[in-house]
């Protein structure tokens, strides 16, 4: 049978999805069967967008790409599980380093099935394994951009330079990590500590408080830059399409050990009251000044977070109400703002 001809009645075989698996992961499977490279494989099944010239890394592809009904119906599999399978994407690039778990591809490895990449691996959130509660292993992205075939998933995974030992140390710093990270995918209102959270208010809070963390140089974030001068990681914007399918943007690190420490410490603050937290945060009166501006909270989520800030918060409305905008206001407001230095 010719591959003209699969076209028309859907190809003969294709290997099941596993679990998560990404569509590019399962596509360069279903290519690699068919001997063919990803390009050739979508091109003659007709699935190739029509305004596509140049297909994105197979880790991209997603509805604006490829033809879902056509490839629902080479591949017999449905449309909406296929789109699931996509790249949720990442703009306007993706971080410097993505994870991957060692451990998944070597069970895979160990039961003699396929490697396959998993989707929930590819965010700027991702930073713990699901399954097996352990760190993801930090994959260079221009390392995942070079792979041409399933077979070439393992060598991905190849050790980052220097990749550094500091969240060996922290083994209970995984598991709050990887409570928010659940909670960060989840598609619906999460219940935080102070109450029900919508997914948008929890990435903005998330946000929040990872730049007043990220603003004080520290000596473990900076061990991770690749230059000695270097004072504080590298920090990006990402917009993506949350689990909740609308847009979120984040400011995080590009490299993967410093997410993973800073969304641990994240976690822990919003996880644990400021009494039982094990790391804590001193916050400089410049972030408490910061934190105490933010707006459209949850109610309690900033007395939970940093409760001189919802203190001085509080204080500020006071003397709104008493002075209004006038001079004497922004005087008191001064005043206030030198009693937390
Ligand atoms: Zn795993």
């Amino acid at each position: 049978m010719s591959i003209a001809v699969a076209r028309h009645t859907g190809l003969p075989f294709v290997p099941q999805p596993g679990p998560d698996e990404l569509l590019g992961s399962w596509l360069l499977r279903v290519a690699q069967l068919y001997g063919l490279g990803l390009p050739t494989l979508l091109s003659r099944l007709g699935a190739l967008q029509s305004d596509v010239t140049h297909l994105p890394h197979w880790f991209s592809i997603d509805v604006s790409t490829v033809r879902m009904d056509a490839l629902s119906a080479a591949t017999h599999l449905p449309r909406s599980y296929l789109a699931k399978m996509a790249s949720s994407g990442c703009r306007p690039h993706w971080p410097e380093e993505l994870g991957a778990c060692e451990q998944c591809l070597m069970d895979k490895t160990d039961a003699g099935e396929p490697l396959m990449w998993n989707r929930n691996w590819m965010g700027p959130l991702a930073t713990v394994c699901k399954i097996h509660g352990t760190w993801l292993t930090p994959v260079a992205t221009r390392r995942l951009t070079s792979v041409r075939h399933a077979g070439a998933f393992g060598d991905a995974v190849q050790p980052v330079a220097a990749a550094p030992t500091l969240l060996d140390e922290e083994p209970a710093r995984v598991g709050d990590a990887l409570w928010l990270q659940a909670l960060l995918l989840a598609r619906t209102a999460v219940r935080l500590p102070w109450g029900r959270t919508r997914p948008s208010d929890l990435i903005r809070i998330v946000n929040a408080v990872a730049h007043e963390l990220i603003t004080v140089p520290t000596s473990a974030l900076s061990a991770h830059c690749p230059s000695a001068n270097c004072r504080a990681p590298a920090v990006r914007s990402f917009a993506f399409k949350s689990a909740a399918g609308q847009r979120a943007v984040t400011w995080l690190p590009t490299r993967l050990r410093q997410r993973q420490w800073l969304l641990a410490r994240v976690a822990h603050v919003l996880r644990w009251a400021p009494g039982a937290r094990t790391f804590q945060v001193s916050w400089s009166s410049a972030s408490v000044s910061r934190l105490a501006s933010t707006v459209g909270w949850p109610d309690g989520a900033l007395a939970w977070v940093c409760p001189n800030a919802a203190d001085l918060a509080l204080r500020q409305d006071s003397l709104r109400r008493e002075y209004g905008t006038s001079p004497s206001y922004f005087k008191a407001r001064s005043a206030l703002l030198a009693s937390i230095q």
